[in-house]
């Protein structure tokens, strides 16, 4: 029988485990961490009865994809949950934006700019399902439906700002500015409106939502069945060199490309070696988890039922932050991501306590403390947050590097979005999973499609393995 061995169990490595072991392959998963999961875990952080999300929240391109349209993680006990307001952006003097599930709804929120709201997300969304599949495979892969993607990639292959200027309202902009900030790339470089233009058409076609109990509910899922499939699980285990594994035939290391190149040592190719160190990682985040009595008192009413919350200012206090941490600069007023899990799933809360997520984008390796920056940023939208209060855990960059091995520096989304590894990641290379050497790939989300708890980057990557075994 042909056995493999995936380092690392984040989504992207269970989901790598539970494609080879539905293949008949022998599969072990070996985590260095004592629990399963990665950048997907749940843990009552704050208050006991409180369930805070340790890294990923909304999962927009985790609800259909190629990896849960072939396995049932609802039938392994995965339920999603919506909020009301998929997402929103509140401004000064309780202003603000909201994106709601329907295009229509959203774009007549949003007066003078809805037109432009419509024309930008109406035909993406229609044609969402066509584009989907594309976008969550490597660039290499010819497109079933070159002329859908043809029309994504003409907003989605445009520097921000450029794409911004479609929009005229300070409310449009900013709830556009919002979105595309998640890339963590200066609004000026090729590519950076991608990941906004995804994400922001995906709210409408799918929404952003949570996993009904805490996001861990998506790892424990596929762990359930890679189990049922007849693989194991050892947790506690670090891999630091292929010598400590038993000869297995195919080894995916959901881990980051140069602590791949590390373990596999000369096994693989030195030019391949070469590209993985160089490997380029983005900026830091800096999160803290409030225990928040009765929620936050926004300002702006629909961020009261929103999701998830960009706290920034408008597009060009946004834009300016985004590039500041680029160049290690801290901002005073830096970008602040907010999620209201609760409102979706209210098994997260405890009476009238509720788990706040919230961190700031800061510089690569930053030192600093930013807890009162973002409480400070959620004061100016919801005056009186302070005092609701009732406990606070800190995660600093340096926390962030030791929790997890895959954030090298603090970058909790395995690898810069500049517009080469937008193009071609981890390396330039037809097949981007496959190391060079034979049995060896990676399958963590330093590969096609990027961050993310989906599971696509390790059903590629198993795929990928999966036909060389064949051949
Ligand atoms: C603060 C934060 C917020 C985020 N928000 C979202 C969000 O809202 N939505 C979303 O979809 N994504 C979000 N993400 C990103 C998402 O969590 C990651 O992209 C995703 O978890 C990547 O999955 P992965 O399987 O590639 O790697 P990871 O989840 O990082 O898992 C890798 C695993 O491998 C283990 N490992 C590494 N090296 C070794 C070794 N040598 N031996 C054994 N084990 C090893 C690690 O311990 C870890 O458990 C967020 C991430 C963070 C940190």
């Amino acid at each position: 029988m042909t056995r493999a061995v995936v380092v690392g169990s984040g989504p992207n490595g269970l989901a790598a485990a539970v494609t080879l072991a539905a293949s008949g392959i022998d599969v072990t998963v070996l985590e260095a961490a004592e629990r399963i999961g990665g950048g997907t875990r749940t843990s009552e952080l704050t208050l006991p009865g409180l369930l805070h999300d340790e890294c990923s929240a909304a999962h927009p391109l985790a609800v259909e994809n190629g990896f849960t349209e072939r396995f049932d993680l609802a039938a392994h006990g995965l339920t999603w949950r919506w909020a009301e307001v998929e997402y929103s952006h509140p401004l000064d003097g309780g202003r603000g934006a909201a994106a709601l599930r329907s295009v229509e709804e959203t774009a007549a929120g949003l007066g003078a700019d809805g037109r432009a709201w419509r024309s930008l997300f109406g035909w993406l969304t229609d044609h969402f399902d066509r584009i989907a599949p594309a976008v969550t495979q490597p660039m290499t892969k010819l497109p079933r439906h070159p002329l859908a993607m043809a029309r994504f990639g003409a907003q989605a292959g445009l520097p921000a700002a450029v794409l911004l200027q479609r929009l005229r309202t300070v409310e449009g902009r900013a709830l556009l500015a919002g979105t595309i900030a998640h890339a963590l790339r200066p609004f000026n470089t090729l590519f950076s409106a991608a990941v906004g233009v995804t994400l922001g058409t995906a709210a409408h076609r799918y929404g952003w939502p949570v996993a009904e109990g805490g996001s861990r509910a998506i790892t424990d899922a596929m762990a359930s069945l890679l189990r049922s499939h007849g693989g194991r699980i050892e947790t506690g285990v670090e891999v630091t060199s292929l010598d400590e594994l038993d000869r297995p035939d195919v080894v995916l290391f959901d881990t980051a490309p140069e602590a791949a190149a590390r373990i596999a040592g000369d096994r693989i190719p030195p030019r391949v070696a070469r590209a993985l160190r160089r490997y380029r990682h983005g900026p830091a985040t800096f999160k803290v988890e409030f225990a928040v009595r009765e929620g936050i008192p926004w300002t702006h009413e629909p961020t009261r039922r929103a999701g998830t919350v960009h706290v920034s200012g408008d597009a060009r206090e946004v834009a300016t932050v985004e590039r500041q941490i680029w160049r290690g600069e801290m901002p005073e007023r830096p970008y602040v991501l907010l999620c209201q899990q609760y409102l979706a799933d209210p098994t997260r809360s405890r009476g009238d306590l509720h788990p706040i997520y919230a961190y700031a984008h800061v510089p690569t390796g930053w030192t600093g403390d930013a807890t009162a920056a973002i409480e400070a940023q959620i004061e100016r939208y919801a005056p009186g947050f302070r005092e609701r209060i009732e406990a606070r855990d800190v995660r600093t960059v340096a926390q962030t590097v030791a929790y997890n091995r895959n954030f090298v520096g603090g970058d909790t989304i395995t690898g810069a979005n500049d517009a080469r590894q937008m193009i071609a990641r981890p390396r330039p290379a037809l097949d981007p999973y496959a190391l060079g050497a034979d049995g060896l790939f990676l399958c963590s989300a330093a590969t096609p499609p990027g961050a993310g708890a989906h599971g696509m980057c390790g059903y590629n990557a198993a795929n990928s393995a999966l036909r060389r075994l064949a051949a």
